[in-house]
């Protein structure tokens, strides 16, 4: 569980520490209010996110499921910035044809994403929860990505898109299951 009073006494230390008054009216609430935002921010901590991909159906679907364009807001451990964008996640379903509704997913993006991360981990960590929830034949989990700590700050480049992926089982093993998933995704973008 996120400590909200212990984050509320580190904000107010770092407003006197970049020379700022804690108690000028503006930033009264603030520690407060950032507590707040982190204990939102970072609720994905405490959540197991397999525990989404319980409830699925057996439909006998076997083909290639995509789903393209999934919005989601991280925020990178290096800075405590955020990075944002969206997910893109391909499964074959399993032999029995089990697949597990849309929003399950983006649930599973969600909670991965409400946690200190880097890209790449996050990238990872849908791939892995997605493989262990369901157990389909293959995943692939390809994520694209604005960090704001590239943008605000260091080498300042905005607009750069970092796409990172993870592979697993069918998509690792065929070459064309793969390439058929690369081709959907990248469709009218
Ligand atoms: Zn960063």
């Amino acid at each position: 569980m996120v400590n909200e009073e212990a984050i509320k006494e580190a904000v107010a230390s770092i407003i006197t520490a970049i020379g700022e008054d804690p108690h000028r009216e503006g930033l009264l609430d603030t520690p407060k209010r950032v507590a707040e935002m982190y204990a939102e921010l970072f609720a994905g901590l405490d959540m197991d996110p397999k525990e989404e991909l319980k409830t699925g159906y057996e439909l006998g679907h076997r083909e290639m499921v995509i789903l393209k364009d999934i919005p989601f807001y991280s925020m990178c451990e290096h800075h405590l910035l955020p990075f944002y964008g969206v997910v893109h996640i391909g499964y074959i379903p399993d032999v029995t044809g089990r697949v597990v509704g849309i929003s399950k997913f983006a649930r599973v993006v969600e909670i991965i994403a409400r946690r200190p991360q880097i890209q790449e981990r996050m990238t990872t960590q849908i791939a892995d929860a997605i493989m262990e929830g369901i157990k389909p034949q293959g995943v692939a989990v390809v994520a694209q990505a604005e960090h704001l700590c590239m943008v605000m700050r260091g080498v300042k480049k905005p607009g750069t898109n970092i796409i990172t992926s993870a592979i697993r089982g069918l998509f690792r093993q065929k070459a064309a299951s793969r390439a058929e998933f690369f081709s959907l995704i990248q469709n009218n973008k």
